[in-house]
């Protein structure tokens, strides 16, 4: 875990409030092994977590999951229920990602973000304050040729 992690995870924890969650201990395990991981992670993942393995259904972490998304906590990615992730919105920070459309893996694009010249000129034409934006591009993955 790093270092800045657990006082990130405060402010998550203050953003949830804010949003009218409950705290308990399984949002605060599942806030936890987003937090601390660097890449975006499954259900199946975060569910098998050490902190919730034993303590939470996968059916739970679900209904937490769907909710911190509904709220702007996190967000969704890719293409489907069964191979979707989970990461946490950072604000001021965002990732851009290459989905694999067979068999669902994600990776982070290692390359500066394409676009946010863009962002800035179309936050200048169109008056838009506060523009951000999240880049998934699709294709087949090597590993499915
Ligand atoms: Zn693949
Ligand atoms: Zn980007």
């Amino acid at each position: 875990m790093s270092s800045k992690a657990p006082k990130f995870l405060d402010d998550v924890l203050l953003r949830c409030r804010n949003a009218g969650l409950r705290r308990t201990r399984a949002l605060e395990a599942v806030l936890q092994s987003l937090v601390s991981s660097n890449k975006p992670l499954t259900l199946a993942h975060v569910a098998e977590s050490p902190e919730l393995k034993n303590s939470c259904d996968k059916a739970t972490v679900y209904r937490l999951l769907t909710r911190l998304e509904h709220h702007g906590i996190i967000r969704r990615l890719g293409l489907h229920d069964r191979s979707a992730y989970y990461s946490m919105i950072f604000p001021g920070h965002h990732d851009d990602y290459l989905i694999c459309t067979e068999c669902g893996v994600i990776e982070k694009l290692d390359l500066a973000c394409p676009v946010e010249k863009l962002e800035a000129q179309i936050s200048r034409e169109s008056g838009f304050r506060k523009l951000y934006h999240e880049l998934e591009f699709f294709g087949v993955c090597p590993a499915c040729g």
